[in-house]
């Protein structure tokens, strides 16, 4: 899970940054209109966290640009925080495509709340539980399970647990469970995920469930009833 923060208040951003980054979300930061806007038009986000009052481009041209891009059919759920609490701003803001809207100040839970909502509304549609042979995933506490007791998995386990579910029987690569679990500009070494990988599966296989090594390309979960 990937998510734009586009706020030009360095303490709030670091903030907001390192409570997302440790609730298991990749993370990048925008720290005004013009790089927020190149970066939404560069890389897809799961979320888009987006400040009003932004230097250069505001808040309002992002979104609209945002929503005017791919022909209108972009869904890139939109968080908008700002300190103006006119309803006037509200009104646009929601007209404009945003899908949420937090005044500031805010208390750190509900944004994580508002940000859990909005990323399961546009990632798994109504479903909060991703369920996989004996394995289930509670997309909303981000916690997995088999035959209802509870599995005990790190921040990135989590994460690269959660991108395979999401493509089950599809090849996911290295570079993609890298790209979730780093922000922009850091990088976590395939020799890294190979290590998480090695972590999840032992762990995962006491529920009968194998992370099939695809060489040269990636990790697949196959569909249940597959066979390995
Ligand atoms: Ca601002």
């Amino acid at each position: 899970m990937r998510l734009l923060i586009a706020e030009d208040d360095p303490l709030l951003a670091d903030g907001l940054k390192r409570t997302l980054e440790a609730n298991g979300f990749a993370v990048d930061h925008a720290p005004d209109g013009n790089s927020a806007d190149h970066m939404a038009s560069s890389q897809t986000y799961d979320l888009i966290i987006l400040d009003l009052g932004l230097p250069g481009l505001d808040g309002f041209s992002v979104l609209k640009r945002l929503r005017r891009r791919a022909g209108g059919s972009s869904t890139t759920p939109v968080l908008v925080l700002t300190a103006r609490t006119g309803l006037d701003d509200r009104v646009k803001g929601l007209n404009l495509g945003a899908d949420d809207y937090l005044p500031k100040p805010f208390a750190l839970p509900e944004l994580e709340a508002r940000v859990r909502a909005l990323v399961r509304r546009g990632k798994f549609g109504a479903s909060p539980q991703l369920q996989h042979g004996r394995l289930r995933f509670d997309t909303i506490g981000r916690r997995a399970s088999v035959d209802d007791q509870p599995l005990e998995l790190s921040a990135r386990e989590v994460s690269m647990l959660e991108t395979l579910l999401l493509s089950v029987g599809r090849v996911v690569s290295k570079e993609q469970l890298a790209e979730q679990l780093t922000g922009w500009g850091e990088v976590v070494g395939t020799n890294a995920i190979e290590v998480y990988i090695h972590r999840l599966r032992k762990k995962l296989e006491t529920a009968g469930i194998s992370v099939r090594t695809v060489r040269g390309l990636g990790y697949l979960l196959e569909k249940p009833g597959s066979g390995s």
